[in-house]
């Protein structure tokens, strides 16, 4: 049996950990560390302290399946909507720019809930939360990672799936492996940087606008707000509404090195510029995203990056592909065929 480390609890990890179980059954170990506090990566759903409200969706919103994709990938699609974590969209998205044949859909208990899917139809493997990889060394056929915690462990293969310029913070032998044209194409990688809030109200708290999310088009500072529960025609008694805010890029740039709590202040009056009927939260929780949406993804690769063959190390996630549900998808497609295609070799020898 190989032992496989999947580094990276986000929608491409947890999606390989499904994918390889699926296929490879019992003929895989698989162990699934990442270094967040929950799973999720950039589609994670968080609470406010107290419980009191509803949820909120700081990262990704919704999935827009294009017609090609709603093709190619309708397996996972069906899989979604009938275990009820997709559901179409009902609600208006003021200014979405749609094109035609698109299908939106939400996550009615989260977009963290289709992480949490993927993670429990990967049956057997061990999660373990709070284990930051520092660095990877090359063991003779297997691979020793590190952990910021001082633990070591030993694999025979092991996925990365965090943004780009993590991987390349890895300490050990893993740039040692980097083609001169692998590094120049990692090197080349892009992505936006932005902050979210999520304000959290009570329960008797009511919003005067109609739409369930809207694009603002007459701020420089914030270009998309959601009322959460309403785009996620969500609304579990007692709970009172949350809202979503996401900065423009140009504004998350400017502020990127300042700590967020100076930059919620900014954001804050500015959305109650925006809407100053809305009322008093009850607390807001601020994410800066300095990873948020690939710009430039990794050229010419086809969803996944192998890095060394025997024991594998391969990357993928969004950069390897694109920023969003399809472009996961189509990395951990890409990933799990390369990795069964060496694990066969590495079982038959
Ligand atoms: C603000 C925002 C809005 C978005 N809107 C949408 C949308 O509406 N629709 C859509 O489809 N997509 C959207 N996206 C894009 C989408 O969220 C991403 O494409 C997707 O979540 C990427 O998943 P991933 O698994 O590849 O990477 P990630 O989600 O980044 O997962 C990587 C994981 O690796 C972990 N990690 C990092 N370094 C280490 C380490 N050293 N050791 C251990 N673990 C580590 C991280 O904690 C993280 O959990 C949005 C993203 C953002 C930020």
């Amino acid at each position: 049996m190989s032992r496989v480390l999947i580094v990276g609890a986000g929608l491409t990890g947890s999606l390989c950990a499904c994918l390889l179980r699926r296929e490879l059954q019992n003929k895989v170990q698989i162990v699934v560390w990442d270094k967040a506090r929950g799973t999720g990566g950039r589609m994670s759903t968080s609470r406010p302290p107290d419980g009191a409200s509803h949820s909120a969706d700081l990262g990704a919103q919704y999935v827009t399946a294009t017609p090609t994709y709603g093709q190619s990938h309708h397996r996972f699609y069906s899989e979604l909507l009938s275990a009820g974590v997709l559901q179409p969209i009902q609600c208006l998205i003021q200014g979405l720019r749609h094109k035609d044949g698109d299908q939106d859909y939400v996550t009615p208990l989260g977009m963290g809930s289709l992480v949490k899917h993927f993670l429990s139809e990967a049956a057997g493997a061990d999660l373990f939360l709070e284990h930051h990889v520092t660095a990877l060394y090359r063991r003779g056929a297997s691979w020793e990672v590190q952990n910021l915690a001082g633990g070591r462990e030993t694999f025979d293969a092991v996925v990365l799936t965090m943004p780009v310029p993590q991987i390349l913070q890895l300490k050990g032998d893993l740039t040692n492996f980097l083609s001169a044209q692998q590094k120049q194409h990692l090197d080349m990688v892009q992505y936006s940087s932005r902050f979210a809030l999520a304000l959290f109200f009570p329960p008797d708290a009511v919003f005067s606008f109609s739409w369930g999310a809207s694009y603002v088009r007459d701020s420089s500072i914030i270009c998309y707000i959601a009322a959460d529960n309403r785009k996620r025609s969500a609304d579990p008694a007692g709970l009172g509404p949350s809202l979503v805010v996401h900065t423009s890029v140009p504004f998350g740039l400017e502020h990127l090195e300042q700590d967020k709590e100076d930059v919620q202040p900014i954001i804050l009056q500015e959305l109650y510029r925006l809407l100053p009927d809305l009322p008093q939260p009850r607390s807001v929780k601020c994410q800066k995203w300095r990873y948020s949406q690939v710009l430039t993804s990794v050229p010419d690769c086809p969803g996944h990056m192998t890095i060394v063959d025997q024991p594998p190390l391969i990357c993928g996630g969004d950069a390897f592909s694109h920023s969003n549900f399809d472009g996961c998808v189509e990395s951990a497609l890409s990933v799990l065929s390369a990795l069964k295609r060496v694990l066969e070799v590495q079982q038959s020898t």
